[in-house]
């Protein structure tokens, strides 16, 4: 059976490149241009632990306490958790919350740097009963670490391969009892045997502006930055419903008020400041405005296949799909359909031009 094969070859444990779990912590998601370096130290002062300071995913939220309240009650660990939302959400965070609320240790690793079973297994055998073991964009496992997860999953097993030759034979090696909580950005990108073995699948929504200008004068408070509610709004009506950029925002329109202001932050700052970042009243950025103009001004309005988009407007087809789209499909920017991505008649009015009268009938 495919999920019973085991570790090919013996040395993979050698030098495997094995972190002591709780290492990889500072790993960069390279397919978020959101992320820059300098947001990992700060997301790790800015995160909260408990999910009385996580404001929004109201409904992930009340699902998973009473998850975490059931385990405990029963002296369980906790069952295999799968969050799917765009970066930025919160996903990391909630697991992070969820080994707090357990009162259990966070492992982290993501799944690209788990090249081998022998990473798999290094990391699995060095957990403890009860552990949360993170994995983010789990979706970028290959195969042969995904087949190993299957038993450790299921049966809480992983079998390795010892000696070489006529006398190698698999040994199944026992694991403590772990919750594997897996992040992905699109529910598409996993295959259907990984999904089937989380018990508990959560998805994680954009946010409302009132629930990122909680996390913005949260943030501002731990930053020691004044800002009025306004100019907390005015941050939070710009962030395209994500915690990270509201974060970023944040601490870009504190260095222009510092240096253009008084130093607190108000409507006024933080639209200017907005205006030398090049972000919109929509929160749109250049690449998002990019996208828009480029579908409407190279294929008339579309509609255009992504991989055709991706090289027009000069990024990663990945990036495209799973950071720039979605917030652009929610503000009702552009649709998908079976034909590939149109804009629809609110993107020519943002961008203040006039569809064509070709164009403009498919809207009626
Ligand atoms: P993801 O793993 O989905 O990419 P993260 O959990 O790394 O997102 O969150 C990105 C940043 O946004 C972190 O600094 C985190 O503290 C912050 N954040 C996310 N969700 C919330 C929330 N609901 N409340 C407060 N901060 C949040």
């Amino acid at each position: 059976m495919a999920d019973k094969r085991p570790l090919t070859e013996p040395d993979d444990f050698e030098g495997a490149g094995i972190s002591p779990p709780g290492q990889d912590e500072s790993y960069h998601n390279p397919t978020d241009p959101d992320r820059f370096d300098e947001d990992l130290e700060l997301e790790q002062t800015l995160r909260p632990s408990r999910f009385e300071d996580f404001p929004g995913q109201d409904k992930a939220k009340d699902e998973l306490q009473l998850y975490v309240e059931a385990a405990r009650q029963r002296g369980d660990a906790l069952d295999h958790v799968l969050l799917f939302g765009p970066p930025g959400l919160g996903k990391t965070t909630l697991a992070a919350i969820l080994s707090n609320e357990m009162g259990v240790s966070f492992r982290t690793t993501s799944g690209p740097v788990m090249e081998r079973p022998a990473d798999l297994a290094g990391m699995l055998t060095n957990l403890q009963r009860g552990d949360l073991f993170f994995i983010d964009e789990i979706h970028r496992l290959n195969h042969v670490v995904e087949e190993h997860m299957y038993s450790a999953m299921e049966d809480f097993r992983i079998d390795i391969m010892v000696d070489k030759g006529p006398n190698a034979r698999s040994i199944p090696l026992p694991l403590d009892r772990f919750t594997l909580v897996g992040a992905t950005t699109r529910t598409g990108l996993l295959t259907a045997p990984l999904r089937a073995r989380f018990q508990i699948q959560i998805h994680l929504e954009f946010y409302k502006p009132e629930h990122l200008y909680l996390i913005i004068k949260r943030a501002a408070g731990i930053l020691d930055v004044e800002i009025d509610d306004e100019g907390a709004l005015e941050i939070a009506r710009r962030s395209r419903g994500t915690p990270r950029i509201a974060n970023r925002y944040l601490r870009r329109v504190r260095d222009y008020a510092q240096v253009r202001g008084d130093g607190r932050i108000t409507s006024a700052t933080a639209a200017a400041a907005f205006e030398m970042l090049g972000v919109d009243a929509e929160g749109l950025d250049s690449m998002n405005r990019s996208i828009l103009a480029t579908i409407i001004e190279k294929y008339q309005g579309g509609p255009v296949g992504v991989k055709t988009l991706s090289v027009a407007v000069g990024e990663e087809q990945d990036t495209l799909e799973e950071v720039y789209e979605p917030y652009l499909v929610l503000g009702g920017f552009i649709k998908h359909t079976s034909r590939g991505r149109v804009v629809t008649e609110l993107a020519y009015r943002h961008l203040g031009l006039e569809p064509t009268s070709k164009q403009a009938k498919l809207f009626e």
